[in-house]
């Protein structure tokens, strides 16, 4: 078998934060693979062949990738950010183990990208200094009592957290009760950051003390970053700075 599959990380929306080695493989690919919104991202051109599919197909986009590279072709599966991060790189792998044995001579690689987290935190500074943890509020996955046990634990921990997909149409109550818990746990005024569309033309940060967020600052293209107990602001010339220290 000569196909392959190459998962990859398309970063956080910038042309310039897509790695070389992303862009050496899409140049190589014969079928590239995805939700709408990411395929649209890539250049067509002749010979390659573009597959966009809706959201929440994952397993079946998975399966037809890894049947597509067992006929030879070079599939390039993108996700926006980190492949690994809540993204396609698991369904690849939970596809592979689900599917015939022939699959695991196929030739896989997953190449990182610039995660959402990330990008967020280097625009509003370096909340991300000390110790962190990233937790997807979405509960398509999971339940929701696992979330909220998550938080409840990281905020007595005093980890600075980093929240993806924080609130959709779908599921307009999940973020408002995340902000509950985290006052009922942190019971201060900590920096909170609302970085939406990061390292997009349309991209907007905001920082707010805890007990006067509301649900309605995040959605869908929002990353929401609670810094520890520790993280402070500092005045710069275009806004605020936020910074955790790197001593506990
Ligand atoms: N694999 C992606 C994350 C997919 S989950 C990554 O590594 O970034 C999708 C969530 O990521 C969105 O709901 C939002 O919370 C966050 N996100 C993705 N791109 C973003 C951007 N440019 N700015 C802010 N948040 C973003």
């Amino acid at each position: 078998m000569s196909g392959s599959v190459v998962v990859a990380g398309l970063g956080p929306g910038r042309e310039t934060l897509v790695t070389p080695e992303v862009e050496a493989a899409l140049a190589e690919a014969t079928d590239v693979v995805g939700y709408i919104p990411y395929v649209a991202r890539v250049a067509p051109r002749a010979g390659l062949v573009l597959h966009p599919s809706d959201n929440r197909v994952e397993l079946d986009r998975s399966r037809h990738a890894l049947e597509m590279a067992a006929t030879g072709r070079k599939v390039v599966v993108v996700s926006s950010g980190d492949p690994g991060v809540f993204a396609m790189a698991s369904a690849v792998f939970e596809a592979l183990e689900a599917g015939p044995v022939a699959w695991r001579a196929l030739e896989i690689r997953v190449l990182p990208g610039i995660t959402a987290m990330l990008a967020a935190a280097a625009a509003a500074g370096a909340p991300l200094g000390h110790d962190f943890c990233a937790i997807n509020l979405s509960d398509n996955l999971k339940p929701w009592a696992l979330i909220e046990k998550r938080l409840r634990l990281a905020a007595e921990a005093d980890f600075a957290m980093a929240f993806y997909n924080p609130r959709s149409k779908s599921r307009p109550e999940g973020f408002a009760r995340t902000l509950e818990v985290l006052n009922e746990t942190c019971r201060d005024a900590r920096p909170v950051l609302f970085a939406r569309a990061v390292s997009t033309p349309e991209q907007s940060l905001r920082i707010v003390p805890l007990p006067e967020c509301t649900p309605e600052m995040a959605d869908m293209r929002t990353m929401v970053i609670v810094g520890n107990s520790a993280t402070r602001v500092i005045e710069g010339p275009a806004g605020l700075w936020l910074y955790t220290p790197r001593s506990a």
